[in-house]
């Protein structure tokens, strides 16, 4: 499907879902980054650095390839590329790739603590739990390297006092990470008040984990 864009509206996509990530309350001012692979040629499109979301036109989204050159552009990519494309680079699955800094999966990232299986949206599509990775300053090579590190097979990450980074196949479904993540995130801190948040079994995770790979949907 993403293989029939045309490099315009590869980089429209970058726009749009810029501005969805701010109105949907997950980033604010110019934080957090976008990219997304075109699976036919592999060239990436990545949000210019530093530019409020509201001022970037398709013009201004940079494009890159897998060696983390630019290829055109006459704007500066996000500093954090080098997590951008490590991860396309680790994850043949992975074409979206979205960094926020969103406040509840933030209180986690702050205090260094795993977001747990609680639900079941989550355990589906995000994975048995979100850890956070080992702490790097951001926009560095390192940075690159502990998120690939910890991100592993999974949806999601945090980058300790920093913010989340999720993914998918398209910007839609890596969207749809960064909701359930922060959405769990918060449930969690909520029912941490209330009492003992029970966290979903190994035998249920997996179970759940294989309705929604192989038989979630219509026609499976
Ligand atoms: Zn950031």
């Amino acid at each position: 499907m993403q293989s029939k864009l045309t490099k315009t509206e590869y980089k429209q996509k970058i726009v749009d879902a810029g501005n969805l990530m701010v109105s949907l309350g997950l980033t604010v001012g110019t934080w957090g980054n976008i990219s997304l692979r075109d699976t036919e040629t592999g060239l990436i499109y990545i949000k210019p650095s530093g530019m409020p979301y509201a001022e970037i036109t398709a013009d201004d989204v940079v494009v890159m390839n897998s060696a983390m050159e630019v290829v055109e552009g006459h704007r500066k990519p996000s500093i954090e590329f080098h997590f951008h494309i490590s991860i396309m680079n680790a994850r043949k699955d992975v074409n979206a790739v979205i960094h926020t800094h969103p406040i509840y999966s933030s209180a986690f990232a702050v205090t260094r603590q795993d977001i747990p299986g609680i639900s079941e949206d989550f355990v589906q599509i995000v994975g048995d739990k979100v850890i956070n990775c080992k702490y790097s300053l951001p926009g560095t090579p390192d940075l690159g390297r502990n998120v690939v590190e910890a991100l592993a097979d999974r949806n999601a990450v945090m980058i300790p006092n920093h913010g989340t980074v999720c993914v998918g196949a398209d910007i839609d479904a890596a969207l749809k990470i960064c909701h359930v993540v922060e959405k769990s995130a918060h449930i969690y801190i909520l029912a941490k008040i209330l009492g003992d948040p029970q966290v979903i079994s190994d035998d249920d995770m997996d179970a759940m984990q294989d309705f929604a790979r192989n038989h979630y949907g219509q026609g499976k």
